[in-house]
């Protein structure tokens, strides 16, 4: 298979990061046959430095013309970086919330997994984790409370904010598809999580994805209100397979999640759209304290990858050999330094992608 695929390192440990999963996807590519055409695409600081703006119409034209986009972080230090002094639709964020836009990225998916042998990381007491836990978080990106009308104004004469909370029979449809898409290739289980003993949206969410659970036999579906999903996570991580949810209880939901897991350089996640298109990036920001020293954790990334050949791809056996790769780098007790802990050999962002692309 050709894959097309776009390449925005970005900025600070970006680069760092994105080479070493380039490097583990050559290998994969070597492996098993197939051929990797990058496109490298300018977003962010990196944009600006070339451009003066966070992203180009043009960057967005070639990121479309391609099948998935594999990015690292973008952003500098907002206390010392000359692209902070930008007005904010010209710093590196915006050009962030505009590949978004332009790419329709509504559906964000977030996995947390707690491999075993980083349990040491993991808050949660040992008896919860044994065995380690793997879920993903879907959650709906371009609706609900974030983009409802919202206004702060007096009503006689008390200072009254109000936001507004809307979502259509359309945009829950779409997400559930993708969640049930994604559940059929995993565990095949969907927890809906909503707030329908009280919202209005959250009852129309749970009979449009009851509507699209129809089209999936396979995969077994449950309902949770997001208060008890929020104890469940901590109380019982194991049962969750997908979480399929909306955007601010995914905002909450996906971040308590992560914690659960350790370091944030090992959380990948990716944006889809209704196509296979998607765009793979690491949790994390561009840690700019850390930048161009050669330390980065470059795991997160190299999942997001493997989460590339998933669901844009649908080469589920090459995603398997680099998710296994990355066990089994664990396994031998490598650690780069934010994963470090008694006992374990500690190595460098370079090592550690060598590593995983030689256990392809
Ligand atoms: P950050 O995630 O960059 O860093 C937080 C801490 O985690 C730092 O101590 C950092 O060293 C560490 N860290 C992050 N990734 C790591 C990795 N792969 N390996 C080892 N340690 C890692 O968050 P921040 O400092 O709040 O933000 C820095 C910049 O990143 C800001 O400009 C912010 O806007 C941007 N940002 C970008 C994205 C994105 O590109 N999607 C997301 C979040 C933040």
């Amino acid at each position: 298979m050709n894959l097309n695929i776009g390449v925005i390192k970005g900025d600070g440990i970006g680069p760092e990061i994105v080479t070493e999963a380039m490097k583990v996807l050559d290998k994969v590519a070597e492996v098993y046959g197939h051929t990797c055409k990058y496109t490298q695409l300018l977003m962010g600081g990196a944009s600006i430095d070339v451009h003066g703006v966070p992203l180009t119409d043009e960057t967005v034209a070639a990121a479309k013309a391609c099948d998935a986009v594999l990015m690292g972080s973008i952003g500098g230090d907002a206390g010392t970086s000359p692209w902070y002094r930008l007005e904010p639709s010209k710093r590196p964020e915006a050009g962030l919330l505009k590949i978004r836009k332009e790419l329709n990225l509504f559906a964000n998916l977030r996995p947390a997994v707690l491999y075993d042998e980083l349990k040491g990381a993991c808050p949660l007491k040992e008896e919860i984790t044994e065995g380690g836990f793997d879920m993903v978080i879907m959650r709906e990106l371009t609706g609900g409370l974030y983009f409802g009308e919202r206004s702060t104004g007096e009503i006689n004469g008390v200072l009254t904010a109000r936001d507004s909370l809307t979502y259509n029979e359309n945009e829950i449809r779409r997400i559930a598809k993708r969640g049930f898409d994604i559940a059929a290739k995993r565990r095949k289980k969907v927890t809906s999580v909503d707030k329908a003993n009280v919202l209005d949206t959250s009852r129309l969410w749970r009979n449009v994805v009851e509507e699209v659970a129809a089209g999936y036999p396979e995969v077994t579906l449950e309902h949770m209100l997001v208060d008890n999903c929020a104890m469940q996570l901590v109380k019982d991580p194991k049962q969750f397979d997908v979480i399929l949810t909306e955007n601010m209880f995914g905002d909450i939901l996906s971040d308590e999640a992560s914690m659960v897991t350790g370091s944030i350089g090992m959380l990948a996640s990716a944006s889809l759209n209704e196509t296979k298109f998607g765009l793979y990036e690491p949790s994390g920001g561009s840690a700019p304290d850390i930048a161009g020293k050669g330390i980065a954790n470059p795991i997160a990334t190299i999942l997001s990858m493997a989460m590339m050949l998933r669901y844009s791809f649908d080469l589920d056996k090459e995603a398997d050999a680099v998710e296994a790769a990355v066990a089994k780098v664990l396994e031998k007790g490598c650690r780069t330094i934010d994963i470090m802990s008694e006992g374990k050999t500690q190595i460098g962002t370079e090592e550690m992608g060598n590593l995983i692309a030689e256990s392809i």
